[in-house]
């Protein structure tokens, strides 16, 4: 039998992988100016960290979870996000009591078992920034210009921001009050899903994709007619504060996103060229989740975008297509030229070039093919001539020029830094 992947985990070819790394670094570059550390939590946690962190009544614990026990009985999960995951992280190090402030990024591979479709996986990728320890409206607006400079970074347009507020778990239970008193007269004739919601969590109902329950929750009212006055005045210090740095929003006062830890501020950013799961990322507030995790009463606030619909979106355009090349291939004839190769292929690699040769005992002609294929920039031919006198042609694959060099690491480095300048 041959071996598949498991549904919804797929590989990420070479050629794609090219996407990937630049992607990363793209992250990676935007993370640095605006001052955030990367951390790597690990894959696994106690299954208790989401059931509690993310709320046992969303779709992400309910459904979503990969878990398991491992050989003690203890109840595992495969990471579905990485927010509780930092939060976890952040207390157990002492970050809170040592440097209670902290902005922190991850990138990764996060978990869950969703119907695989285009820009849905059950294995798939998220970066994000957590910023913890202020309360500070200008810290939720950061964070959200830090989305903006990486989607302006990467030349994506065609994107919306959507905002709300969903203010403090005060907020909420007069929030969810309104939503039943609502609700009430049509809960019966929406879904089972809607139905269960209704008594857990009325709040979840906004996120209902079934086309049935859609008519009844455009006219449900919004959380920011519900917020106290303290969340109410965030609230309006964030959209001072985005109009003041020119950063775009609409306001979606039914923005309710699918994890419970949320307060205050939350957002997401979409894009007109992804279908049905068109969210890049989405973020918010989460004032309560350090307590509620173990932590000293802390706020936060940040975002988790997803990787595989920024990789769609970029290679979409076609201009992003990727040039990959090598800056040697040494060709070979014959033992003397083969021995020599492999030498030199050593020292060129140390001094920093990318070399690749023939390994496979291959004609001449094919050694050539080979070398178009990679997209030598530079070749070098070893035969017994050039083994015996210790000097070659290195022939420039754009122009067909050819130099004379010395046969040896440091001379071939040498002559093509020089070429370059
Ligand atoms: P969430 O952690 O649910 O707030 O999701 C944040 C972002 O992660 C979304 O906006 C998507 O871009 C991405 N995402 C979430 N779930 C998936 C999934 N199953 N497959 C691919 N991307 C996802």
């Amino acid at each position: 039998m041959a071996y598949k992947s498991v549904r919804g985990m797929r590989d990420i070819l070479p050629d794609e992988a090219d996407y990937w790394t630049g992607l990363e670094a793209t992250i990676r570059d935007v993370a640095r100016r605006f001052n955030y550390r990367e951390i790597r939590p690990p894959l696994v946690e106690h299954t208790e960290l989401f059931s509690r962190g993310i709320g046992a009544a969303t779709d992400v614990v309910n459904k979503e979870m990969y878990t398991f026990p491992d050989k003690k009985g203890r109840s595992l999960t495969l990471r579905p996000e990485a927010t509780a995951s930092v939060v976890r992280s952040y207390v157990e190090h002492g970050m809170a009591t040592q440097d209670p402030f902290q902005k922190l990024f991850y990138i990764g591979p996060m978990f869950r078992y969703e119907k695989p479709q285009k820009g849905r996986s059950r294995q798939f990728h998220q970066y994000g920034v957590e910023a913890i320890g202020s309360l500070a409206p200008s810290l939720d607006v950061e964070v959200i210009s830090l989305a903006w400079s990486l989607m302006h970074d990467l030349g994506l347009g065609g994107l919306s921001l959507r905002l709300n507020s969903i203010g403090c778990a005060a907020d909420h239970e007069r929030y969810r009050d309104a939503l039943r008193a609502y609700f009430a007269p049509h809960i019966d004739s929406m879904c089972e899903d809607c139905q269960r919601r209704y008594d857990d969590n009325p709040l979840r109902i906004l996120d209902c994709k079934n086309r049935t329950c859609q008519p009844y929750i455009t006219d449900a009212p919004g959380s920011a007619e519900h917020l106290c006055a303290d969340c109410a005045d965030h609230f309006t210090k964030v959209k001072e504060l985005l109009d003041q740095l020119g950063l775009d929003y609409v306001l979606d006062p039914h923005l309710v996103r699918g994890l419970d830890y949320y307060t205050r501020t939350v957002f997401e950013l979409t894009s007109k060229d992804l279908g049905a799961q068109d969210a890049l990322l989405g973020g918010g507030r989460y004032d309560d989740l350090v307590k509620m995790i173990g932590g000293p009463d802390t706020p936060g606030v940040g975002f988790a975008g997803g990787m595989e619909r920024l990789i769609l979106v970029l290679k979409e355009r076609e201009e992003q297509v990727m040039e990959r090349r090598i800056d040697l291939f040494l060709a070979t004839l014959g033992d003397a030229g083969r021995t020599l190769a492999l030498d030199l292929s050593n020292g060129l690699r140390q001094e920093g070039l990318s070399v690749d040769l023939d390994y496979r005992g291959r004609a001449f002609r094919k050694q050539m093919t080979q070398a178009n294929k990679v997209s030598a920039r530079y070749l070098l031919v070893l035969g017994d001539d050039e083994a015996t006198a210790k000097v070659g042609k290195l022939k420039d694959m754009d122009t067909r020029e050819e130099i004379e060099v010395a046969l040896s690491a440091e001379k071939i480095v040498q002559l093509i830094e020089s070429l370059r300048d």
